[in-house]
């Protein structure tokens, strides 16, 4: 909408482009291929892409692929699945592994400069040197070899000449600097590990924060966002571009990472999960990842008006998971359809209606709209046991009891007569009577009672399971995070009207008075109908 706010980094590039210190727009979205993208990403992905749609320029998809431990080829197709399925469209497809060369050449002309050593200094002495928030650090005795022994060594390490850890290349800073980003950081290390791309041409890998800014410099990047743990990396980003004497200097701002309650946003942590089998996948619809939502039946549309709605801004805060959860909602209530399904069915007979008649009834697809469809209604139904109570506990209860009437939706007003009880005493069947003259939309449909019931009829009814999910973790009053042991039930004898054959998989729907569901993409067959639950009917979410 044309009123909406600014947030400040579209107040920054129209400043740029305004005064002439850009002349386009061009960001990157930058995930390391080490996992499933989760709704975190989300936000970036949006930000990024979003303000090289909003400013003409364009944004890149790259892979941050300079390590080669944790690489798999099996996260690059998902990223790109879930990029495209949010609505976005990248530039390039590109690598940070496609810089490699590059890269090696920019280290070597540090090192030409002197500004950059080859250090056999251990990892915890170089810990141990580097010193504290407090303390100055100490120079390694390997700082003031000359360059062409730097060049020597680390045109050995790229030989391959030493094992993993036994030298690094770093840059010769400061290491009395208030920041201990700058005190002399590693810039290359040895691993010994095939790349997924490069195979075994290289056995020496530039660290992120050299490789970062040389990545951005060489595809033009003018506006490379990053998260807040960046920021105090940003004086080595800008040291990196200026000692390399990159053509192009991008520069680096920062915003808040989303955090959401309810939800654990680390893809390591979330490989554990996948790992230990605490989920059925990266795509359990319980996971905060976006193949997770995407099966759950969560919309692109949803998330990108929740990332819409949240902003972005520097100040770290948790985003309520129920905004979330509303904006899904809010989309899903203009436009699934409705369809009436029993999650726990209890049988229900009409005495008075005819045996064997059944006739065709009319549901609005959308409440107002249109289209329609037809429901079967026979003698033989099932409404939801928790619709149902032999005695009426209280005067604001309205659903059915013995003596009760209800409406049944799209239907006749019931009266419950007596119900059928099993050996133990369990109520098997409500047994009713209706009023001929109360259908809907005829002559007497006006005529009120208090109570609506939805209801599938016993002989068309399509036998479902259905997936209800709470979250996967829950807060402590100490607001660690623990798994939520209850975070899935399975409803195995669900019911659906037959309308719902129609669907397919993947279908969004809400079944009244129930909630929004999705047919499982992955557990859905030929004879066996899976839902998800998507999200409540209920708003819980105070706006
Ligand atoms: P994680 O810690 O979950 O593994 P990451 O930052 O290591 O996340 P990357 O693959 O490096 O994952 O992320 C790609 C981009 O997405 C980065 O620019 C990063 O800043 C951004 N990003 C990651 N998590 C969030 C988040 N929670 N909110 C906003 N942006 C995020
Ligand atoms: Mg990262
Ligand atoms: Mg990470």
């Amino acid at each position: 909408a044309e009123n909406e706010s600014k947030n400040f980094i579209e107040e920054i590039i129209e400043k740029d482009l305004a005064g002439g210190k850009e002349k386009t727009v061009v960001t990157r979205f930058p995930p390391e291929p080490n996992g499933y993208l989760h709704i975190g990403h989300a936000k970036s992905i949006c930000l990024n892409f979003g303000l090289a749609e909003k400013f003409g320029g364009k944004c890149n998809l790259r892979f941050d692929d300079t390590n080669p431990v944790k690489e798999d080829i099996e996260y690059i197709e998902a990223i790109k699945r879930d990029i495209e399925w949010l609505g976005f469209h990248w530039a390039d497809e590109v690598y940070g592994s496609d810089y490699f060369d590059f890269m090696y050449e920019c280290a070597e002309k540090l090192i030409e400069k002197g500004l950059a050593y080859v250090d056999d200094l251990t990892p915890e002495e170089m810990r141990e040197y580097r010193g504290t928030l407090t303390q100055p650090g100490t120079e390694s005795p390997y700082r003031s070899r000359t360059p062409e022994e730097n060049m020597d060594l680390f045109r050995r390490m790229r030989a391959g000449e030493f094992p993993d850890g036994a030298k690094v290349l770093r840059a010769k800073i400061d290491m009395a600097s208030p920041n201990l980003n700058m005190r002399d950081p590693a810039i290359y290390r040895i691993v010994k590990t095939p790349h997924h791309r490069t195979g075994d041409r290289w056995v020496i890998y530039p660290m992120y924060d050299f490789a970062h800014p040389l990545e951005d410099a060489y595809e033009g990047v003018t506006h490379s966002v990053c998260t807040m743990e960046f920021e105090d990396h940003r004086p080595l980003y800008d040291w990196v571009i200026e000692k390399c004497e990159c053509e192009h200097v991008p520069h680096q701002y920062e915003f808040a990472r989303l955090n959401l309650t309810n939800t654990v946003m680390s893809k390591r942590y979330l490989k554990k999960l996948v790992d230990d089998g605490v989920v059925s996948g990266w795509d359990d619809p319980r996971m905060p990842t976006l193949s997770g939502v995407r099966r759950r039946g969560y919309t692109p549309a949803a998330i990108r008006d929740f990332c819409e709605r949240i902003g972005v801004a520097k100040a770290v805060s948790v985003v309520d998971v129920r905004l979330l959860e509303h904006c899904v909602r809010e989309d899903l209530n203009a436009h699934a359809p409705r369809v009436m399904g029993v999650l726990r069915p209890l049988k229900l007979t009409i005495e008075n209606y005819p045996d064997g008649k059944t006739e065709l009834l009319t549901a609005e697809d959308l409440p107002g709209g249109e289209s329609t469809h037809e429901v079967p209604f026979s003698k033989h139904l099932f409404i939801e046991q928790d619709d149902f109570m032999e005695v009426r506990p209280n005067n604001k209860y309205f659903r059915l009891y013995v003596g009760g009437e209800v409406r049944l939706k799209n239907a006749y007003i019931i009266k419950c007569e007596r119900v059928v009880k099993d050996a133990d005493g369990n109520i098997e069947e409500v047994v009713c009577t209706y009023d001929e003259t109360t259908k809907s939309g005829g002559e007497n449909s006006g005529r009120k009672v208090k109570g609506t019931l939805h209801w599938v009829e016993r002989d068309t009814a399509v036998p479902a399971q259905v997936r209800l999910y709470d979250y996967l973790f829950t807060e402590q009053e100490d607001g660690a995070y623990a798994a939520n042991p209850n975070s899935l039930t399975v409803l195995k004898n669900a019911v659906i009207e037959p309308h719902i054959r129609n669907a397919e998989k993947g279908g969004r729907f809400q079944f009244m008075r129930q909630g929004y569901f999705c047919i499982d993409t992955e557990d859905t067959t030929e004879d066996k109908l899976v839902f998800n639950q998507i999200v409540s009917l209920k708003d819980s979410f105070a706006k």
